[in-house]
């Protein structure tokens, strides 16, 4: 395995250089854009331009953002593009936009899977958020934390911690948090732009969802399936922290969410207790994240996958491994 570079060889790699593209991960979500446009503004400050990308369009919930307007949806990257920064990125499929992996590029990332894929790859699980390691780098370079910056790095941490739920709410993170706070981050009116803003369909393909509830091993797993034709009537793709209401249950360990994001194509979210790494079981289906939050795209119908996948889950907290 490659070695992992330091914010110092980051600040080196950079120096040199200044047009990038930035690029995350398919499915953006808060630390995502919130990492992505506050290295953007960073960079700015210190006579650096770049354009950030993504593969799909800005989701509703993130339009709000400050700078959101750099954001463009594109397939391929524009042709007189240089450098990439990568963030929150585990390999450059995973970006959903094409033609990365023709330029030179950084790879700056906290969840443990990652596929060191770049030149420069900076990589810190301790981070509760990329976006933690974002102010680490413009701090470095010499740029400021405006209010625009605090705020989209307040929404990285809030969102990655899951509002301050999960295990990497630790001291540091609410530390981080505080500090945006003190540079004009609003807790408040951040928190209700990212979860009291919902559309009403939203709510009825939650309801789909939890109507879809079962429970298995005792009660030790929970899992719930949207089948294609639930999006389809519902008009929405949004189920950002569905399977924690599974995972919430009394005496549930492991949950998992099977989305069928296309016809036969499955998107399966996971969650533990810390009982068994679901980045560890993901990672088997080309997919990864953290120990206790993990994702993969695995093809097939729900039938099947969903065996399958529940019985590996299943093996894996029996043997009592993976944690
Ligand atoms: P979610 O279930 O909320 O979509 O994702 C949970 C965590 O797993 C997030 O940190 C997310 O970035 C990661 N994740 C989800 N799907 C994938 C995937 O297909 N590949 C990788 N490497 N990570 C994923
Ligand atoms: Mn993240």
């Amino acid at each position: 395995m490659k070695p992992l570079d330091s914010l110092e060889r980051v600040v080196e790699w950079l120096g040199p250089r200044d047009d990038f593209v930035i690029a995350s991960h398919a499915d953006p979500d808060g630390d995502s854009l919130g990492s992505s446009l506050a290295l953007a503004m960073g960079l700015e400050q210190v006579g650096k331009r770049s354009t950030v990308v993504i593969g799909q369009p800005l989701p509703r919930r993130y339009r709000w953002l400050p700078g959101s307007s750099r954001v463009v949806s594109v397939e391929r990257i524009p042709t007189d593009t240089r450098a990439s920064i990568l963030v929150e990125c585990s390999e450059f499929g995973r970006s959903g936009v094409l033609g990365l992996d023709t330029l030179e590029s950084l790879n700056i990332d906290h969840h443990t899977k990652n596929g060191m894929y770049a030149e420069v790859n900076w990589i810190d699980p301790s981070a509760a958020a990329t976006g933690m390691m974002v102010r680490d780098l413009t701090d470095a370079l010499g740029a400021e934390v405006t209010a625009p910056m605090a705020t989209l790095l307040y929404v990285a941490v809030l969102t990655d911690t899951g509002s301050f739920h999960h295990s990497n709410t630790d001291a540091r993170a609410m530390a981080f948090a505080s500090d945006m706070l003190a540079r004009g981050a609003n807790a408040s009116e951040i928190a209700e732009q990212v979860y009291g803003d919902y559309p009403a369909a939203r709510i009825h393909l939650m309801g789909d969802a939890l109507s879809s509830l079962k429970r298995m091993a005792a009660g030790r797993i929970a899992f719930m399936y949207l089948p294609f034709s639930a999006f389809e009537r519902r008009g929405t793709r949004d189920t950002e922290a569905f399977v924690n209401h599974a995972q919430g249950i009394d005496g549930v360990q492991v949950s998992l969410l099977f989305k069928e994001v296309d016809p036969g194509v499955l998107r399966i979210s996971l969650r533990s207790d810390g009982s068994v790494d679901v980045a560890e079981v993901a990672s088997h289906h080309g997919g990864g994240g953290h120990p206790r939050a993990a994702g993969c795209q695995i093809e097939g119908a729900f039938e099947q996958v969903g065996d399958r996948l529940l019985n590996e889950v299943h093996e894996v907290l029996e043997e009592g491994i993976g944690g």
